[in-house]
């Protein structure tokens, strides 16, 4: 393929000094477990967000565990997500031993559908778990308000969603607890596995900083049994070095969206991702929707241009799930989302000249 989906090749060249020089640096220290530059990130991420807590994650998965652990959830309760998102969401909601209550998706956002939540919410319903999804936020204040009507939890998952704003505000710090992904492919990506949970509740943070670290308080005083979830010092050094451009990656992201719709705009049969007036979208994934999707898709792929579909089958219709028994048709827009969604190429390295090559391709296509 010519143009990927996505590369991490050609930011790296870019700032192969600094990561190199950084990583000699955590080397010589000898300093990697709950190093300093773990210390320093935290500290970082924690301005960047504007919360005052900020505890480093094995993963993103391992954040989100944690933060619904950390709010109380465990077996018997119910917490309620979409299941339009990757599964790392709903597994963590499994792993406390909660039982997964889904809602469907806006179909203009593509995130939880907030006037959806009263039908599902039960004596047994203990949190929401709304997910940033591609990079925009879900509409936090009507899912706050029926979170605070019942007495629920909310916790974001915000792994594809770095920097984007709710009404102004950061996500993740806009409910009880915010999680992060540094997945190599998410806006701001480690080289390897890093995760990050955020709040503004000290008793959240404390419990977090317990659960990821065999619930030590003292090097061996273990005042419960916790996890290995820390994340490593040389990816907290890695990720300080990629902090510090993840702004203007950012802005280079949303400026190749807003290049994406002047030139795709009017194009009969292909829907184009939203933004709301009250949200940042920062672009993690740029989804069109076409209801000839695979055609598409092959006629990106003979012009040597790689996409992907994030993602083909919506959770509640997944072999892993088939035991709740939720049957096609149950969630109409997480399924038509699923049956047309296709994301093009996008990073912040990304040409204009590609981009004009994509979408080219597709103003062709769709007057066949
Ligand atoms: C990537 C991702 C996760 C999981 O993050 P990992 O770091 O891969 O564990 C969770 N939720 C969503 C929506 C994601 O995209």
């Amino acid at each position: 393929m010519q143009i990927p989906l996505v590369s991490l090749k050609t930011q790296y060249a870019q700032i192969k000094d600094e990561i190199l020089a950084t990583i000699h640096r955590v080397l010589d220290s000898g300093d990697f477990i709950l190093g300093e530059e773990l210390r320093l990130f935290e500290k970082e991420w924690a301005q960047a967000c504007q919360v005052s807590y900020a505890i480093g994650a094995a993963s993103g998965t391992a954040a989100l565990h944690m933060a619904l652990l950390a709010c109380g959830i465990g077996p018997g309760d119910e917490v309620v997500t979409v299941p339009f998102t990757f599964i790392a969401t709903t597994e963590a909601i499994s792993y406390t031993g909660a039982t997964i209550r889904f809602v469907d998706i806006d179909p203009e956002t593509y995130t939880l559908d907030a006037t959806e939540l009263k039908r599902v919410i039960s004596n047994h319903t203990k949190a929401i778990v709304p997910v940033h999804l591609y990079g925009h936020p879900a509409d936090m204040d009507p899912i706050i308000s029926v979170a605070k009507e019942y007495g629920l939890k909310v916790i974001e998952d915000a792994a594809q969603a770095h920097l984007a704003r709710y009404r102004g505000r950061i996500v993740g710090t806009i409910s009880d607890v915010g999680c992060f992904s540094f997945f190599p492919v998410k806006n701001l990506g480690a080289y390897g596995d890093a995760g990050m949970v955020i709040t503004n509740t000290p008793e959240i943070a404390e419990k977090v900083l317990l659960l990821r670290n065999h619930g030590r308080s003292e090097k061996y005083e273990h005042r419960m049994e916790g996890y290995n979830y820390r994340l490593d010092t040389l990816q907290a050094a890695i990720l300080r070095v990629k902090l510090r451009h993840l702004e203007v990656w950012t802005e280079a992201r949303r400026n190749h969206a807003a290049q994406y719709a002047e030139q795709l705009m009017g194009t009969p049969s292909i829907i184009l991702p939203v933004e709301k007036p009250w949200a940042r979208h920062v672009y993690h994934l740029y989804v069109v929707r076409s209801d000839r999707r695979l055609e598409l898709q092959q006629a990106l792929r003979q012009a040597g241009i790689e996409t992907g579909i994030h993602y083909p089958l919506p959770l509640h219709l997944q072999p892993a799930y088939q035991r709740s028994g939720y049957p096609r048709g149950t969630f109409p827009h997480a399924e038509q989302l699923a049956a047309e969604c296709l994301s093009l190429p996008m990073f912040p390295e990304l040409t204009e000249k590609d981009l004009k090559t994509v979408t080219a391709t597709i103003v062709r296509f769709s007057k066949n």
